[in-house]
């Protein structure tokens, strides 16, 4: 049996695992942490991103490696992919590392962006707000994650407080103009390697203090988007030569797109591809890094899903629920720390409304599937 090696074992890692699974692909996860969440998958630990020791023996292990944790450095991806397949390779996964890379291709590729400008100094920052203007988010190019390494600019007076926030960071930042979107969306795509590319239909997204939050498909009412933003995932897979699935997250300003980030990686606003799509993420993930052919990305009816941020609720509305399903990634508690989701799934949109708000209001989740509930009316 083939083995796919995975960096990384949170839970993008074991879900992963459970789609290799019935494909006959056995997983070997690494991390630095003692507690990943892939722990029952997990049994190589590193002493950190560079422990060549143990990387060594991990690649004489694996038939291919791929990445639950994008910030893996560029140098540990190089190496592995001297002794053995890496995907996406390193050079994608360098780019999606770095917001202004990112964003700077972007833009080569036709899909357009917030205005941003990078900072290095505390000059530069009043130099690119001179172009930008508040309102703006400063950001740190790199290692940023769930809203972290950020700092909304509300007014230009606001500079020496992101200044005093951010500026020692290393890896540079970046100014970014705040967005007024009037929606998120995110687009998964995945490509074999042999070339196939495909997309599912488009999520719609809500996030509270920056984290995700719910998360709606297919999106409603995207009308041309859907093929606008197939355009661009491909023009951009094609450009890195990308082999796997990837997000790219999108706000929707005056009708069109604009790119936010993309993940290198299986993504969180595909969750619902496992109960609510033919192929899942995961497996599509798995098939395309593998050489195996890709399967179907059509949504199977409506879905809805919950992340769960900080501490799980009660499953047992979800698990009542006709087509609910529940994923509890086996973490501990923690403010901020994604620990598990739901998904919901429904023939009709109606149909879905109802599953969620009875969910929602078992839970005393009204405020946090209130936004999904207007969209689907
Ligand atoms: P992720 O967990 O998705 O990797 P992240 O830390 O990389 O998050 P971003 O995706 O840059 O953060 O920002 C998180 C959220 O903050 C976005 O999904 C969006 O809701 C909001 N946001 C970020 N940048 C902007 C912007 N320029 N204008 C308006 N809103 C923004
Ligand atoms: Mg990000
Ligand atoms: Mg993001």
């Amino acid at each position: 049996q083939p083995v796919l090696g995975i960096l990384g074992g949170g839970q993008l890692a074991r879900m992963l695992a459970l789609a290799a699974a019935p494909l006959g692909v056995n997983t070997l996860v690494v991390d630095s942490a003692a507690d990943a969440c892939a722990g029952q998958v997990a049994p190589l630990r590193l002493a950190d991103w560079s422990d060549f020791a143990a990387l060594e023996k991990f690649a004489a292990e694996v038939d291919v490696v791929t990445f639950d944790f994008e910030n893996v450095p560029a140098d540990t991806a190089h190496w592995l992919a001297e002794r053995v397949a890496v995907f996406p390779n390193p050079r994608a996964l360098a780019v999606a590392q770095d917001r202004l890379a990112e964003k700077t291709l972007f833009r080569e590729c036709g899909l357009q962006t917030p205005a941003f400008e990078a900072v290095d100094t505390r000059e530069g920052l009043d130099r690119a707000l001179a172009k930008i203007d508040a309102p703006s988010i400063l950001k740190t190019r790199r290692l940023g994650y769930d809203g972290k390494g950020q700092f909304r600019i509300k007014q230009l007076s606001d500079a020496d407080a992101a200044w005093e926030t951010l500026g020692a960071n290393a890896h540079g930042l970046i100014l970014e103009a705040f967005v007024p979107f009037k929606r998120e969306l995110s687009v998964l795509a995945v490509r074999s390697r042999d070339g196939d590319f495909r997309v599912w239909p488009l999520t719609q997204n809500w996030h509270t203090d920056g984290v995700l939050s719910m998360s709606l498909a297919p999106a409603p009412e995207v009308g041309a988007l859907q093929s606008r933003a197939e355009a661009l995932a491909r023009t951009l897979a094609e450009h890195l030569d990308y082999v796997g699935v990837f997000a790219l997250e999108l706000f929707v300003k005056d009708g069109e797109l604009l790119g936010n980030e993309m993940a290198p990686r299986v993504h969180n606003s595909g969750h619902w591809t496992i109960e609510g799509a033919i192929t899942s993420q995961f497996e599509n993930h798995v098939r395309a890094v593998l050489g195996l052919p890709l399967g179907d990305t059509s949504a199977s009816g409506f879905s809805a899903m919950f992340n769960w941020i900080g501490v799980l609720p009660d499953a047992a509305p979800v698990l009542r629920a006709i087509d609910g399903h529940w994923h509890d990634y086996g973490k501990q508690s923690r403010p901020g720390r994604k620990v598990g989701h739901a998904t919901v799934c429904a023939q009709d949109a109606k149909t879905l409304a109802a599953r969620v708000g009875e969910i929602a209001r078992v839970l005393k989740r009204e405020e946090q599937a209130a936004p999904a509930l207007r969209a689907l009316r």
